[in-house]
């Protein structure tokens, strides 16, 4: 925290103060956290930002977003990055209606907007109840993450589990989510944008890294363009993997996936193409692009006759297992995967949509017998999905 009381109840931010006057404060004060009252120290070095700490550990809100020099210098950069664009800020303002203390609280007309900067792994269950808090207020939340918690796992990869997942914006329906990272000691500020979910816990975006110094509070919500060519060649890599791989261990889902493909005769290496294809809404499944495609090209299009017709409602009540009821707090549109897939299968005219709920098989689906005839499948799918791509991604 950068804010502490006093036993008169006078609150105290320390970086107004010099080095001297911190040490008099020190030696002639008693601090008290403004959120959980209890005794709090001032930690100051020559090298850390000066900030008060809880004297014991206490499961405080104020310490959620990870107490310590490294979480309160980047909420001062941050503070002071915003207050010199002219803008209203406040410091750990404390907003009673909901019982919350955004580290920063920007004020723009009308508009109300909570800057938290999380550098510690909380339960995702806080996170959405801080973020839902917010929202129930008007105030639109913007989680910035300590570059401690950023994990790169390719070019344009990085890692996303359960708790990243939960920092995903997404401001317009049409526009693909963005996560933010913020490194204190370095000052670089490094803007995910336009995110796919390429495989369990890993999305794929285009990555734009500045300093600090060198950005505007309004490129937040400025996202960078993503060369169709890098998403193509990112999934034609992700796709041969998937054809490859030769998983050493199952686990449940995985096990249940392969004696399916079994009791369909069939095995990874022969699927045809258009399994495992990128969706944008995939975090409203369970299940991984390929198990759940692969269920309604096998079990629904495949089966039918050409000019045979099926429904989206269909689909559904088969993937049933697979549809997630969990929502993110962030993600504003209510985006559904399976349409998304099957708009992808028209556009491959595999499919033709007949009404909002009706499509008819308009291609035989392509099995393979040889992995290089699969693999060179694919790499053709992922050509003519090229120009798709190029309408989806906007700046
Ligand atoms: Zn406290």
């Amino acid at each position: 925290m950068l804010q502490a009381k006093l036993k008169s109840g006078k609150l105290i931010t320390l970086f107004q103060y010099s080095k001297e006057e911190i040490e008099t404060l020190r030696e002639n004060q008693q601090f008290f956290c403004p959120t959980c009252h209890n005794k709090v120290i001032i930690r100051a070095g020559s090298k850390t930002i000066a900030h008060f700490a809880h004297l014991s550990i206490t499961n405080c809100q104020a310490n959620e977003g990870g107490e310590g020099a490294y979480h309160e210098k980047g909420k001062l950069l941050l503070f002071r990055w915003l207050k010199e664009q002219g803008l209203t800020v406040s410091l750990e303002e404390y907003i009673p209606s909901i019982k919350q203390r955004p580290d920063i609280f920007i004020r723009i007309k009308a508009k109300k907007i909570a800057v938290e900067y999380q550098c510690a792994r909380i339960s995702a269950v806080d996170i959405k109840s801080r973020t839902k808090g917010y929202l129930s207020e008007g105030i639109q939340p913007i989680w910035i993450l300590g570059g401690n918690l950023f994990q790169r796992t390719g070019r344009n990869q990085v890692k996303t589990d359960h708790f990243i997942l939960q920092f995903l914006h997404q401001y317009r329906h049409d526009i693909l989510p963005v996560l933010y990272f913020f490194d204190s000691q370095t000052n670089n500020f490094l803007t995910v944008s336009n995110m796919y979910q390429i495989r369990k816990n890993q999305m794929f975006g285009s990555f734009a890294i500045k300093k600090l110094k060198h950005m505007r509070f309004i490129n937040l919500f400025k996202t960078t363009p993503i060369q169709p060519n890098i998403l193509i060649t990112e999934w034609k890599k992700a796709k041969y993997k998937f054809r490859i791989h030769q998983p050493k261990r199952t686990d449940g889902k995985e096990k249940l996936w392969y004696h399916w493909l079994y009791s369909k005769g069939t095995h990874r290496e022969h699927l045809p193409s258009i399994i495992y294809l990128p969706v944008p809404s995939q975090f409203g499944m369970k299940t991984p692009q390929w198990d759940w495609q692969s269920r309604i090209c096998l079990e629904i299009i495949d089966p039918l006759p050409l000019n045979g017709v099926f429904t989206i409602s269909a689909c559904r009540y088969q993937l049933q297992q697979s549809i997630s009821n969990e929502s993110l707090p962030l993600i504003r549109s209510s985006g559904d995967p399976i349409l998304e897939y099957l708009q992808i299968l028209c556009t491959l005219n595999i499919i033709k949509q007949l009404s909002k709920n009706q499509f008819v098989k308009e291609k035989v689906l392509i099995h393979y017998t040889h992995i290089e005839d699969a693999l060179a499948g694919d790499n053709k799918i992922m050509d003519e999905l090229s120009k798709f791509f190029q309408d989806k991604i906007r700046a």
